[in-house]
């Protein structure tokens, strides 16, 4: 449903993705892995078009995303969440949740805040409906963010180091939900060092390493035989 075909990417005259090729399949999860600076948010960033590319063609359910108008579907469509939750801090979580359907899909308030009660109850939130995002944990701000970007009724959500801001004992708590999100069947991609979540969920792990796609495969090839020795030494250093 998303293709990236030999995606280029400079800011200025500093090249930071190298010929990119990337697909996501209908329900698949893909898990992106690299050192820190090897593109990976850029990555997620170009997919839903907060960056323009300098070539290549990125196509969402057949359609370049350079053109307007599919560009548009795929903003609609495609959630992002972040490692800094980006939540509105004057409003509550209901709140939060509410106003994506309510501003972007022009639902009926009343119906607006069912869904997003339902939506906060499945992460786990239910009784938090009126705290302000101040006065939530990390973990439970993250399960706000998964809620709102839910409430969008999404085809694919982007997750960007989704758990990587929080204190370790609430990282589990965010990628249950995500793993929830994923037995749906959502397409999601998904940049993290949880190497037991990239296991356990991915269908395939992509590494990348200085803008470019190194090697790709399903965890067992990825994880347990390494082909390129850059993912060989960024595995040692992280498992
Ligand atoms: P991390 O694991 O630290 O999040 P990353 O793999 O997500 O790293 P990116 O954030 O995609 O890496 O950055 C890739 C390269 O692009 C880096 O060299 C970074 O310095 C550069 N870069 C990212 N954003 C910008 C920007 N807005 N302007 C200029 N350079 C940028
Ligand atoms: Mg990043």
């Amino acid at each position: 449903m998303i293709e990236l075909n030999q995606v280029n990417k400079s800011y200025g005259k500093h090249q930071v993705l190298f010929d990119i090729d990337l697909t996501i399949a209908k329900r698949e999860k893909v898990v992106i892995l690299g050192p820190s600076g090897s593109g990976k948010s850029t990555v997620l960033r170009c997919i839903n078009g907060l960056e323009t590319i300098q070539s290549g063609d990125i196509r969402y359910e057949g359609a370049s995303v350079i053109g307007d108008k599919a560009m548009r579907r795929m903003r609609l469509e495609v959630g992002m969440v972040f490692q800094r939750f980006h939540l509105f801090p004057h409003r509550t979580a209901l709140e939060n949740v509410m106003e994506g359907p309510i501003w972007v899909k022009r639902m009926k308030k009343q119906e607006a805040r069912e869904l997003a009660a339902d939506l906060l109850a499945k992460v786990g939130l239910s009784g938090k409906e009126d705290s302000y995002p101040g006065k939530l944990s990390g973990g439970q701000q993250q399960r706000v963010a998964i809620a709102r970007s839910l409430a969008m009724q999404p085809k694919a959500i982007l997750f960007d180091e989704p758990t990587s801001a929080l204190d370790p004992e609430l990282v589990g708590e965010v990628l249950s939900v995500m793993k929830e999100v994923a037995a749906e069947g959502m397409s999601m991609v998904v940049v993290t060092h949880e190497i037991g979540f990239a296991r356990e969920v991915a269908d395939r792990i992509v590494f990348m390493d200085q803008g470019k796609v190194i090697e790709t495969g399903t965890p067992e090839e990825i994880l347990d035989r390494p082909q390129h020795v850059r993912t060989q030494s960024f595995l040692s250093r992280i498992l």
